[in-house]
């Protein structure tokens, strides 16, 4: 017989139990479950088919793990910055769980989201109160499908603002600082970039391009929508950062199509062309990650559909 010492007693305390395979497999087998079950209701409460209300009385051991910051990320016009100040208003530490969240904080957390229809939840948690926040559309597509068009047609209504990003590139004929872009150098860029003034930038043929974060607010709560025409690695931010915008994708009516209006620009060499048309396919393929795909075969038509999906 063995005879173990206190003082090993005490650490085999601290020990997991051994578990047999059997055991091991089957909690294996529930941990993916739970996960498997975190993951479809942040994809329901993200789509609009399960609310903050009947999420909180769904009988769920899944439900009751999930943090409550990861639970409010997902509510569709929320997203990450706007639940960590909810969270700060009503006192809820970041790493509490659904669990232990207090009958007041889950009353509160109930009042402040179903009391305010989405958008105007924002504008409160921004400070103005009863005003609308105006909406955020992002317009991505390959380079030559008609973004720019769209974007102008938009700017000539009143509700929209199309923003002014800010560039490294050097203006082109007819371009006018302030107007078509904020013309910068790279130094000025790059210190924009470090004091965390961009709501999302990237690089593209050699040159930086951004969207200030603060321009694009200041318009939301006087209740514009902000449109904003980038390339696919900034939609890409945007959709992290702000889960609320709309992501829209200008696709052309067919490949040929977009070929002949690529080759036609007339300003580009062979090598240019052929590097132009790579990039194309690259952005076509990502077009899936986007909330809605529009075939530019008609301006009139999309700029039609996205005032349509302002308004709605
Ligand atoms: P261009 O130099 O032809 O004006 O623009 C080149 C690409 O940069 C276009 O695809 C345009 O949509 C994109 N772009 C313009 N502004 C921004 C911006 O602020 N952020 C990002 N990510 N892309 C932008």
């Amino acid at each position: 017989m063995i005879h173990f010492t206190s003082e090993a007693k005490q650490t085999m305390k601290h020990l997991p139990p051994q578990l047999d395979s059997e055991t091991r497999r089957a909690n294996g087998m529930k941990a993916v479950a739970a996960r498997r079950e975190r993951a479809d209701i942040k994809r329901r409460l993200k789509e609009g088919t399960l609310d903050l209300r009947s999420l909180l009385g769904l009988e769920s051991e899944a439900k009751d793990r999930m943090l409550v910051m990861e639970m409010l990320e997902s509510l569709p016009f929320i997203g990450e910055i706007r639940a960590k100040e909810l969270m700060e208003r009503i006192g809820i530490s970041s790493r509490r769980r659904i669990a232990g969240l207090g009958v007041k904080q889950r009353d509160r957390l109930l009042e402040l989201v179903e009391k305010n229809p989405s958008r105007k939840l924002l504008s409160t948690l921004g400070g103005v109160s009863g005003s609308i926040y105006g909406r955020l559309f992002v317009i991505s597509g390959p380079g030559g499908v008609g973004k720019s068009t769209i974007t102008q047609s938009l700017s000539r209504f009143d509700d929209f603002f199309v923003s002014v990003s800010v560039t490294t590139r050097a203006p082109r004929s007819g371009e006018i600082d302030g107007v078509s872009y904020h013309f910068v150098s790279r130094e000025d860029f790059e210190s924009r970039i470090a004091n965390n003034e961009f709501m999302e930038w990237a690089e593209f043929a050699g040159n930086l391009y951004g969207t200030l974060e603060h321009d694009v607010h200041e318009k939301r709560m006087l209740g514009k929508h902000v449109v904003l025409e980038i390339e696919i690695q900034g939609a890409r931010q945007v959709r992290k950062r702000h889960p609320e915008a709309t992501l829209v994708f200008i696709s052309p009516p067919s490949w040929e199509e977009l070929e002949a209006r690529i080759r036609g620009r007339g300003s580009d060499d062979d090598s240019r062309i052929a590097q132009r048309l790579i990039l194309a396919q690259e952005e076509l393929a990502a077009s899936n990650e986007f909330d809605l795909v529009l075939v530019n075969t008609e301006v009139a038509e999309v700029v039609d559909r996205l005032v349509a999906l302002a308004t709605s």
